[in-house]
């Protein structure tokens, strides 16, 4: 009740779709989502494909791409997260069990099975997920010597998304050949960013990084956005980095701010977003209100 009223008081109303949560997260939803992109659908536009990358290991890649996923998903989106790291740890935390993943990212960027064939159902209605397995670390080496080794992903999702409206993928910590082939497929960059001393220097690589891939490869690459995430409001260098990061990349980074938060940890070892682990939670509540914000942030784009 709690975590419900305090989303009321964010978000202009919206009759509620499905999902375990979305009496929590209906609200999320702005009202120019009201209208079907065309007869029996809720789209309003093209699958959107973002990818959740930043090369540095532990700062809430797939803790966002998980929990973003789900809430999307609890306003009646129709959701896909591709585990691109071969950590597995999306997979893990949606509770893919290793012997469930016999389809799966791999197979998928190595074209010998489909997305349909990889892309299963998880605890959360609305979302699906193409798993991980170990095997992608090896994606490097062996697409090295692949014609445009840099379209694999992109050629494999192209054409066989239209059912999602959002296909997030979540990067592996480093920008090697995976992470390049998830910035190739996508049209938006999502960079999670941990509140601590060097988070700017990783920053300003990653994002020279994604300009001349879109340079390069995918001139309709741009940056969705920056979220600050394990925000620690006892310490004054979270702040401190907070406020740096504001006055470089102005409104590029996202108003909500993620703090840091136990039962965020806890949730993977559940098998579950923490948005179903725990609803009210401050870390539930920040993805729902980062899910609301990306909705809002999209409809005056398109809207503009
Ligand atoms: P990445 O995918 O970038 O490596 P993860 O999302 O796996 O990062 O997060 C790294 C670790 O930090 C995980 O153990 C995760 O559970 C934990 N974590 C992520 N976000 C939070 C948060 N907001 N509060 C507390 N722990 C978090
Ligand atoms: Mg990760």
């Amino acid at each position: 009740p709690r975590a419900s009223a305090f989303l009321l008081s964010e978000y202009p109303a919206f009759p509620p779709l499905r999902g375990p949560c979305s009496a929590l997260t209906v609200q999320l939803m702005p009202p120019s989502f009201k209208q079907p992109l065309h007869e029996g659908s809720m789209r309003q536009w093209p699958t959107r494909t973002i990818a959740v990358a930043n090369q540095k290991g532990g700062v809430g890649k797939t803790t966002t791409a998980i929990n973003l996923g789900t809430a999307l998903a609890a306003v009646g989106k129709d959701v896909l997260i591709l585990d691109l790291d071969p950590q597995g740890n999306a997979s893990t935390g949606l509770g893919i069990e290793p012997r469930a993943r016999a389809n799966n990212a791999y197979r998928l960027l190595m074209g010998t099975a489909s997305l349909a064939e990889t892309a299963a159902p998880t605890p959360v209605p609305g979302l699906k997920m193409i798993p991980s397995v170990a095997d992608l670390s090896g994606a490097d080496l062996e697409l090295a010597s692949v014609p445009r080794r840099e379209f694999q992903l992109r050629n494999r999702l192209a054409g066989n998304v239209h059912n999602f409206d959002y296909v997030i993928i979540d990067c592996p910590p480093a920008l090697g050949l995976l992470t390049l082939n998830a910035l190739v497929a996508a049209e938006s960059l999502l960079v999670p960013l941990q509140c601590e001393f060097f988070a700017l220097e990783g920053l300003s690589q990653l994002i020279g990084t994604m300009r001349r891939i879109k340079h390069v490869f995918n001139p309709s690459l741009g940056l969705l956005g920056i979220v600050l995430t394990m925000y620690d409001t006892r310490n004054s260098l979270s702040d401190q980095v907070a406020k740096d990061v504001r006055s470089v990349m102005g409104n590029q980074v996202y108003d909500t701010v993620i703090p840091r938060n136990v039962r965020v940890s806890e949730a993977p070892s559940h098998g579950k977003p923490v948005i179903l682990y725990d609803t009210s939670c401050t870390g539930s509540r920040s993805y729902l209100k980062l899910a609301g914000e990306l909705l809002r942030r999209e409809g005056t784009r398109v809207a503009a």
